[in-house]
């Protein structure tokens, strides 16, 4: 008896139509997920930025303690703070190599270099190329006792700096220790990373950055009466 049907088996072929919608479809789902990778990579990079400077505000914050409420004196903002232990800087209460402390020694620690580049671009850790910098009246100019600041949580310890006079949206760069709008760094999500005197740092969108440096220093109404 024969069988009532073979079973055929269709073997499928795509149209070209049918190919290019598939193309289509994947080109669009791509243009859809890197975006969101892209940020999550810059999130990351984001948080590891803000924990550098969160490191370095409990540094100036563990050497105040020790150094009856006085933050440390940089001889130039930054310059004697991350690396030069001589003029009263906090390297060594930062994880950073002994070999990195000597005085001679011109190379700035990973924990004071953005990965997106220090101010003078990249990531070359000579020449003073760090990204960061500390609020002068604080470590510098004025007195700098930290434990006599008027709300410690509003007042600036720290930014990300950039190239002078430059509007530094997303440039790796360095300004001269202003907090001004245009003098800060912006490297990620066109924002700047502050630290505070109590310890804390946050985000701040450019437009949100304090157009001059008045917040940071404010010295008329600077620190608690004894
Ligand atoms: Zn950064």
């Amino acid at each position: 008896m024969k069988k009532k049907s073979e079973k055929k088996y269709i073997t499928a072929k795509f149209t070209l139509i049918e190919l290019l919608i598939v193309i289509s479809i994947i080109t669009i789902l791509a243009g859809l997920l890197l975006p969101a990778l892209k940020n999550a990579r810059e999130k990351v990079l984001q948080i590891e930025c803000q924990n550098k400077m969160k490191q370095m505000a409990s540094a100036v914050i563990m050497y105040s303690v020790d150094f009856g409420g006085y933050g440390p004196a940089g001889d130039a903002v930054a310059n004697g703070l991350f690396i030069r232990d001589v003029a009263g800087g906090i390297a060594a209460y930062l994880n950073v190599k002994g070999e990195l402390l000597n005085f001679s020694n011109t190379v700035v620690p990973p924990v004071a270099i953005c990965s997106k580049g220090g101010r003078y671009g990249g990531t070359d850790p000579s020449s003073f190329n760090m990204s960061y910098g500390l609020n002068t009246y604080l470590v510098q100019t004025y007195s700098g006792e930290l434990k006599r600041v008027k709300n410690a949580a509003g007042r600036m310890l720290g930014a990300t700096i950039g190239i002078d006079d430059w509007a530094n949206l997303d440039t790796p760069a360095h300004g001269s220790g202003a907090w001004a709008r245009n003098r800060m760094g912006c490297r990620h999500f066109k924002g700047g990373i502050f630290s505070y005197v109590d310890g804390h740092v946050n985000w701040l969108k450019y437009e949100n950055i304090p157009l001059d440096h008045y917040d940071a220093s404010d010295p008329t109404n600077f620190y608690k009466e004894y």
